[in-house]
């Protein structure tokens, strides 16, 4: 039989397949053997099981995983490779446009992250029903021009809620957000008790050892899961030179290339286009400093 694993407790795993059976289960021993680089199982995995009893299997093979959200943590031993969770479809930061103030350098940070590692990314500013949506819209519409996809919604008034609750579908979705943004709100109204059950999950793992890592998503009505991030701090510029960060703002992409020197680092060169830009009013003032943040703090970790 096939399922995935939805949850991941001391050795224990809740595996759900197609037909919606739950079985918990452990890993057959080979699995565990031989020196590993990084974790053998995640939430998120494909996996294949047998059964012993009702309800109760053993996890014989993890199948290949189409995507991984991980993280590098060093270990004595060398670098071991943590994964957050597995076959993630999609990252979805939730900012709201006020109550509190969009730290916009932060939501650069996570927009770097999961370009980095190709997570396909949406971006919910919620709470409109405070600002008036042409207000959010002013805070948020340079990210829609860069080419993201921005949801506007409010969890108190429920607009745009449906949207959002669309793009989750048959998806496997992490949020993302600081606290007090109303991402447990948004997920109570997407589903009634849903926002609760993530909030207590991701208060009991932020604790942990494994802060980093997610223990249970949630199945949502009409096919796909979601999950909440637990300890936020850990998602660091983990791994990464500062030569790539230009690569990861998506409307750099297109003027790096015009810079007279190809070390650019678009920061004092003569002939770059990035400044250029920056200097005409085209590249938003507040990503070109996110990008001098980014790189100035990854240059002094080195
Ligand atoms: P979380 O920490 O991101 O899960 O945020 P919560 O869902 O706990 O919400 C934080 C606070 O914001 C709570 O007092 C919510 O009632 C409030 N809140 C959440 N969404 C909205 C919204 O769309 N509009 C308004 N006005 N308040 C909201
Ligand atoms: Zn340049």
């Amino acid at each position: 039989m096939q399922g995935v694993i939805i949850c991941s407790q001391s050795g224990f795993h809740t595996v759900e397949t197609a037909d919606g059976q739950l079985f918990t289960c452990q890993l057959r021993g080979r699995l565990k053997k031989g020196p590993r680089r990084g974790d053998v199982t995640a939430v998120g995995d494909n996996v294949r099981v047998t059964t012993i009893e009702a309800g109760i299997g053993v996890i014989e093979e993890v199948l290949p995983r189409k995507r991984e959200f991980f993280r590098q943590a060093p270990t004595p031993k060398g670098e071991y490779q943590q994964i957050i969770i597995a076959n993630l479809d999609q990252a979805v930061l939730v900012f709201a446009c006020t109550k509190p103030t969009p730290r916009f350098g932060m939501l650069d940070r996570f927009l770097v992250i999961c370009e980095k590692q190709e997570i396909p990314v949406s971006i919910v500013v919620n709470k409109i029903d405070l600002t008036g949506i042409s207000e959010a819209k002013k805070l948020f519409d340079n990210y829609s021009q860069i080419g993201y996809g921005v949801f506007y919604t409010s969890a108190l008034t429920t607009e745009g809620v449906n949207e959002l609750k669309e793009h989750l579908i048959n998806k496997i979705s992490l949020f993302i957000g600081p606290s007090g943004v109303g991402k447990s709100s948004l997920l109570n109204e997407i589903q009634p008790g849903l926002g609760l059950s993530v909030r207590q999950v991701s208060r009991a793992t932020s604790k942990g050892r494994h802060a980093t890592v997610v223990r249970e998503m949630f199945p949502i009505d009409g096919g796909g899961y979601v999950a909440d991030t637990p300890g936020l701090k850990a998602l660091a510029l983990w791994d990464m030179e500062p030569e790539e960060v230009d690569g990861y703002f998506l409307e750099f992409r297109p003027l790096v290339e015009h810079c007279q020197f190809s070390n650019c680092t678009h920061i004092h060169e003569p002939g770059c286009a990035v400044l250029a830009a920056v200097k005409s009013g085209e590249m938003n003032q507040n990503r070109y400093a996110s990008y001098v943040r980014m790189r100035s703090s990854l240059e002094e970790d080195n």
